[in-house]
C-alpha cells in the first residue's frame, strides 16, 4: 500500500488516522507521509520518497535513526530480558548514570513517558509541600495530564480555562498560569497565592511554543520566589535534557531546580521518562514515603538498554555537541542570508540541537505573545514546500526542529537549497 491508501484506511481505525494529534498535519491541510524506515538522518515513506529528517521522533533520536550501538543493545537485551516487573541491574545502571552525570539529581524514578514524569513530579511536589497549587507558563507544554492542559486566558491571575474538553473544572482549579519571561507577573502571582503554591514547573528552554529560552533574571526571580515561599522549582527537561547540551538546559542557568523531569533522549527512541532531584524530596515517594506512584513497565530492561546505549555514547563523544552546534550555525547563517535576499523576515532561535525559524517582523522572539504574532500563512507555505523537496519538519510554527549527530553539512545544504526555492 502507498501513503494515501494507508492514511485513508488508518482514519477508519484510529481517530484522525493517528495515535498522537500533531502527526495528522491538521493545521497544514495535507496528508502526512506514512513513514516506513529510517537510518541516520534519512527517513523513507511508503511511496519510497526520502526525506532528511529534522523531527527525529520529536527529539529523542539525537544519534539519528537506528544507530548501530542502540539497535545492538536492544537486540542483546531482548534475547534474555523483555520484562520482569522486578528490580534489574540495568535500572541501577541507568539511575546511576543520571545521578552521577547530571547536576541536581540525587535520586531518580523511571517512568514510561514525559507526561508521566511531569505529572508525577508535580504530585511529589504537592505531597512534599502539602500544598495544592502549581504554576505553569502559557505556551509551555508538559504532556497531556489534565492539570497542565490549560491555556492562558485573558485574566491570567484568575484560575485557568480548560485547553481541552474532558478536563473537569476541578482538575485545573489549582493550576495558575504564569507569563514566560515576565518577572512582574510572576511576582504578582506569588504575592497573592505564594503560600499555597507547591511548585512552579517550567521548560527552561521552551520548545513547545517554538524555541525560547527563559531569561536569566526571570529564572533568578523564580528561584528566589520559590525559596521565599517554600515552593519547589521543577525544570521540565523532557525535550532539552541531553539535547541543548550534555547537561541539558540547566547548564545555561546558575539557579538550581529542586526537581527535574526527563524523557525523549534518555529512552534512545523507546518509551521512557524519569524524574529526579533532591534526595530529601525523592524520599517522599512510595515505598519510602507517602506519595504513591507506580508502573508495570517502569524501568523496562529493553528501554533501559536503549537509553543507556544512547547516553553512554553521548558521554564518550562530547564532541558530538560541537558537531551539532557547527551544523546548527551553518543552517542558521544560511537561512538568514537567503531570507534576507528574498525579503522574508525571520527570527531564528537556536539552543544547541533545537531551533525554530519564526516568520515574523519582530526583532526577537522571547515571549508567547511574540510567537502568536508570527505569520502562519507563510509558515504553511514553507512547510508544504520543504516537505515536497524532501525536508521533513515539525508541522507547526509552535514547535522546534532538531539536529542529530548524523546530520551532515550536505544535509544542511539540502535544507538551504530547498529554502532558496521557496
Ligand atoms: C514531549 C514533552 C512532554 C511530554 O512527553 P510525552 O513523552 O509525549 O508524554 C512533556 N514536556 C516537554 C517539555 C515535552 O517536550
Amino acid at each position: 500500500m502507498k501513503n494515501t491508501e494507508i492514511f485513508e484506511e488508518s482514519m477508519l481505525y484510529m481517530p484522525g488516522g493517528v495515535n498522537s494529534p500533531v502527526r495528522a498535519f491538521g493545521d497544514i491541510g495535507i496528508n502526512p507521509p506514512i513513514i516506513k524506515s529510517g537510518k541516520g538522518s534519512i527517513i523513507r515513506d511508503e511511496d519510497d520518497k526520502e526525506y532528511v529528517d529534522f523531527v527525529l521522533a520529536w527529539g529523542p533520536l539525537i544519534l539519528g535513526h537506528c544507530d548501530d550501538d542502540v539497535v545492538e543493545a536492544i537486540k542483546n537485551t531482548a534475547m534474555s530480558s523483555l520484562a520482569f516487573g522486578a528490580p534489574t541491574n540495568l535500572e541501577l545502571e541507568m539511575s546511576k548514570f543520571l545521578c552521577n552525570n547530571l547536576e541536581n539529581v540525587d535520586m531518580v524514578r523511571m517512568v514510561n513517558s514525559g507526561t508521566e514524569a511531569t505529572m508525577s513530579a508535580v504530585k511529589l511536589a504537592r505531597g512534599y509541600t502539602k500544598r495544592d497549587k502549581i504554576v505553569k507558563f502559557a505556551g509551555c507544554y508538559h504532556g497531556h495530564f489534565d492539570g497542565f492542559l490549560v491555556e492562558a486566558g485573558s485574566g491570567v491571575l484568575t484560575h485557568g480555562i480548560p485547553g481541552s474538553q474532558g478536563v473537569p473544572e476541578d482538575s485545573i482549579k489549582n493550576t495558575l498560569i504564569g507569563i514566560y519571561n515576565d518577572e512582574e507577573q510572576i511576582k504578582e502571582l506569588f504575592s497573592i497565592y505564594g503560600s499555597e503554591i507547591a511548585a512552579v514547573i517550567i521548560e527552561p528552554v521552551a520548545g513547545n511554543m517554538g524555541a525560547i529560552k527563559a531569561e536569566d533574571n526571570f529564572m533568578n526571580t523564580l528561584r528566589s520566589l520559590c525559596d521565599e515561599y517554600g515552593s519547589l522549582l521543577i525544570f521540565d527537561e523532557v525535550m532539552t535534557g541531553f539535547r541543548v547540551d550534555f547537561n541539558g538546559a540547566q547548564s545555561l542557568f546558575k539557579v538550581k531546580p529542586d526537581l527535574i523531569t526527563y524523557a525523549k533522549i534518555i529512552g534512545g527512541g523507546l518509551p521512557c521518562g524519569a524524574y529526579g532531584g533532591k534526595r530529601e524530596v525523592m524520599e517522599q515517594l512510595a515505598p519510602l514515603g507517602p506519595v504513591y506512584q507506580a508502573g508495570t513497565m517502569s524501568g523496562n530492561p529493553i528501554v533501559m538498554s536503549a537509553g543507556l546505549a544512547t547516553l553512554n555514547k553521548l558521554k564518550s563523544n562530547l564532541c558530538y555537541y560541537n558537531h551539532i552546534n557547527n551544523i546548527g550555525n551553518q543552517l542558521e547563517e544560511g537561512l538568514y542570508s537567503i531570507a534576507k535576499e528574498k525579503g522574508i523576515p525571520i527570527v531564528i532561535n537556536r539552543y544547541g540541537g533545537m531551533m525554530t525559524i519564526f516568520f515574523t517582523d519582530n526583532e526577537s522572539v522571547s515571549r508567547y505573545e511574540d510567537v502568536k504574532k508570527c505569520d502562519k500563512d507563510i509558515f504553511k507555505k514553507y512547510f508544504i514546500h520543504m516537505i515536497k523537496h524532501g525536508i521533513y519538519l515539525p508541522p507547526s510554527q509552535f514547535e522546534s526542529l532538531f539536529l542529530s549527530v548524523k546530520h551532515s553539512e550536505k544535509d544542511i545544504d539540502r535544507f538551504l537549497e530547498a529554502f532558496k526555492l521557496l
